[in-house]
C-alpha cells in the first residue's frame, strides 16, 4: 500500500504534542497525530495520565486530574480538525525529505506507513525508577519523582521527607522540599554531592536539610496506603536504618524517549533532543522537538505546551516556505 501522505505529523500526545496539534490544525496544516499504544509505557496522554490533581495548570482554579486534562487536550485537538491514530511510532528515517514514518508492526516493510514533510517530535519522557520493593504500590502515595509537581499535596506538609540523589537536580528539589515537610533528607549513594559548589553547599548549609551519605534505598515501607518509612543501608559498612517518612522522591534523573532517532539528530550526552535555544529547531531542518523530550530542566505540563506551540508555530513557517516553493505534497 502506498504510504499516506501528510504536510506534518506529531509524534506523542502528551501537552507538547496537543498543544502542537491544536496550532497546526488551526493553520490548516491539517496535521497527523500519533498517540501510542502504551508507547513508552505511557497511555495516550502521557505522563499526566500517571497522576491525579494537577494543581498548576492555569485555568483551573480547583485543580484538575491529570487524565481529565488530556482528554480535554485530545478533545480539543480532534475538535480543531486534527486526525488522531491511535499507533506507536517505531521506526522514522529523516535521511531525506518527506521524512518516512513506519507505525508499530511494519518496520520490517521497505516502504513506510506514512511520508511527512515535517514532523514534530513530542515523544516525552520517563522518570527513572529505582524498583525497591514497596515502589508499585506505594507510588503516587508517597514516592513522587517530581518535587515541583508533588510537593504540596497534603500528605506531604510538615512531615519528614526522603530525596535520594546527589546531583543538582536532587539539590533543588530538597530545598524546594523544605517549604513544605517538617525535614528534609538526602540520601547520597557515594561520599560525596555531585551538585555544583553552590548547590551543594545551599543543601548542606540548610537547617531543614540532613544529607545522609553512603547511603542508598532499600525499601519503601507503608501502612498498606501510604508510605510511611524509607529502609536504608549504609554502602560502607552494610548497616541497615529506617527513616520514617511519608515523602520519598526520586531525584536520579530521567530517561528521554529519544531512541527512534538516536544517530539521526543532535543528542545531549543525557539523550535529549538539541534544540536552537528560543526554538524548536533540531539539528535536521523540519525536524521540531517539543515538551520534556527536549527539556531537562522545567519538565512541566505547562512549559510543554509552551514547547509544543513553538514547534508548531517553527513547522507551520517551514511549510508556508515550501508550499511557497511548490515543493509540499498535496
Ligand atoms: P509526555 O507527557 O511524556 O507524553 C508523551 C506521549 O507520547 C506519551 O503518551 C507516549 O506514550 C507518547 N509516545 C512516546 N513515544 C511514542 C511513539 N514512538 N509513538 C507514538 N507515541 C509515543 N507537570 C505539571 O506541570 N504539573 C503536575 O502536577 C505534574 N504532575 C506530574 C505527576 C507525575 C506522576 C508525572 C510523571 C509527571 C508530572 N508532571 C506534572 C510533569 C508532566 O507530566 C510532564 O512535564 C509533561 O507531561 C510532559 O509532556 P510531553 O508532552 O513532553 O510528554
Amino acid at each position: 500500500m502506498a504510504p499516506q501522505q501528510h504536510k506534518v505529523a506529531i509524534i506523542g500526545s502528551g501537552p507538547a504534542g496537543h498543544t502542537a496539534a491544536v496550532y497546526l490544525a488551526r493553520a490548516n496544516m491539517e496535521p497527523i497525530l500519533f498517540e501510542g499504544m502504551m508507547a513508552n509505557g505511557f497511555a495516550p496522554g502521557g505522563q499526566l495520565t500517571t497522576t491525579t490533581d494537577v494543581e498548576n495548570f492555569p485555568g483551573f482554579p480547583e485543580g484538575v486530574l491529570g487524565g481529565e486534562l488530556m482528554d480535554k487536550m485530545r478533545a480539543q485537538s480532534e475538535k480543531c480538525g486534527t486526525k488522531i491514530e491511535t499507533e506507536t511510532i517505531t521506526k522514522l528515517d529523516l535521511s531525506s525529505r518527506p521524512f518516512k514514518i513506519w507505525r508499530e508492526g511494519s518496520e520490517s516493510n521497505e516502504e513506510p506507513t506514512d511520508i511527512a514533510q515535517a514532523v514534530v517530535f513530542a515523544t516525552g519522557a520517563s522518570a527513572r525508577r529505582m524498583d525497591l520493593p514497596g515502589e508499585d504500590k506505594y507510588w503516587q502515595n508517597g514516592i513522587s519523582a517530581c518535587a515541583v509537581c508533588d510537593g504540596a499535596v497534603p500528605i506531604f506538609r510538615n512531615k519528614p521527607l526522603v530525596v535520594v540523589g546527589g546531583g543538582d537536580s536532587a539539590a533543588e528539589e530538597a530545598i524546594y522540599l523544605t517549604k513544605y515537610g517538617s525535614h528534609v533528607h538526602v540520601l547520597v549513594r557515594r561520599d560525596v554531592l555531585r551538585a555544583s559548589k553552590v548547590m551543594a553547599n545551599r543543601l548542606l548549609k540548610h537547617p531543614k536539610v540532613t544529607v545522609h551519605f553512603n547511603t542508598v534505598a532499600t525499601e519503601a515501607k507503608g501502612d498498606g496506603n501510604l508510605l510511611t518509612a524509607v529502609a536504608t543501608r549504609d554502602t560502607k559498612t552494610g548497616e541497615a536504618g529506617e527513616i520514617p517518612a511519608s515523602g520519598l522522591f526520586y531525584a536520579i534523573g530521567h530517561v528521554p524517549a529519544t531512541e527512534l532517532v538516536k544517530g539521526q539528530v543532535d543528542l545531549d550526552e543525557e539523550g535529549y533532543v538539541k534544540t536552537v535555544p528560543g526554538s524548536s529547531q533540531t539539528s535536521v531542518l523540519g525536524f521540531y522537538a517539543a515538551g520534556d523530550v527536549q527539556d531537562k530542566r522545567y519538565r512541566q505540563a505547562i512549559t510543554s505546551a509552551g514547547s509544543g506551540c513553538m514547534a508548531a508555530l517553527d513547522a507551520e513557517r517551514y511549510l508556508t516556505e515550501l508550499e511557497e516553493e511548490g515543493t509540499a505534497a498535496q
